[in-house]
């Protein structure tokens, strides 16, 4: 093969190659925001389920001043009992002794399901906890994977910018400008193959006459439409069209 030819494939080789690491670094970040998302639903959920005890701690202090209350007033009501001194009044103060009490039932009927409801939210948390235990414990894990997962995709990616500046370096500069010109404007592929007479970058059928040139591999050609570098491998092809001949 024509050595510009061999080099500007082995530069479109590690530039493909660069730009797959590229794109691979590129979804570390989003995948780290995702652990510590999910971390952070895990750490609200809990703080929610404590809130929501805190309120029903509250509720049951709150009903059972309630409670101390209505018991002084039964117990000041029951006294002033004794001292009425109609049948009238007597009546009327066991209405309120009545009503009290009717009162002093709501309240303890609330206060016990406060109570429930604190050992509900008892467990809850417990569970929920140790949920985010697991999670934080995972999500450590993962994120460590995810460096891990950069370092060597960076020191790959390292390796290969040394190399592809080292191959550049060894081709005509204008050949690399024009290398690097197509490649951003054709998707990154600025060498293409002919298979079959047609250009694989962007499918167009190659004149039989330059097919023939382009197969001795011995100078460099150009697709006329996309403007690619062209050359020819005699390999089977990778995925040849069903019941296609060689
Ligand atoms: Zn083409």
């Amino acid at each position: 093969m024509e050595p510009h030819l061999e080099r500007l494939l082995h530069l479109q080789e590690l530039v493909s190659e660069i730009e797959d690491l590229n794109r691979k670094l590129s979804t570390i970040p989003s995948r780290s925001q995702d652990l510590e998302q999910s971390l952070a639903r895990h750490r609200a959920d809990v703080a929610k389920a404590k809130d929501e005890l805190a309120n029903q701690q509250k509720e049951r202090r709150n009903r059972e001043g309630d409670l101390q209350s209505i018991e002084a007033k039964i117990v000041k009501y029951q006294a002033q009992l004794m001292e009425v001194k109609t049948n009238k009044e007597y009546t009327a103060m066991l209405h309120e002794i009545e009503v009290v009490k009717s009162e002093q039932d709501a309240v303890d009927t609330k206060i016990l399901q406060a109570m429930e409801a604190v050992d509900i939210l008892e467990t809850e948390i417990k569970r929920k906890e140790s949920s985010l235990a697991e999670e934080a414990k995972r999500v450590v894990g993962a994120q460590a994977a995810l460096q891990s997962e950069r370092e060597v995709l960076e020191s790959r990616r390292g390796t290969l910018e040394v190399e592809r500046r080292e191959t550049e370096a060894q081709i005509p500069s204008e050949l690399v400008a024009e290398f690097i010109r197509v490649s951003r404007s054709r998707g990154g592929l600025a060498v293409a193959r002919v298979v079959d007479g047609l250009c694989q970058g962007c499918s167009v059928r190659i004149q039989p006459r330059i097919v023939q040139q382009v197969r001795r591999n011995e100078e460099i050609f150009r697709c006329d439409s996309c403007k690619r570098f062209l050359y020819y491998l005699e390999e089977k092809r990778a995925e040849p069209p069903a019941g296609h001949q060689a």
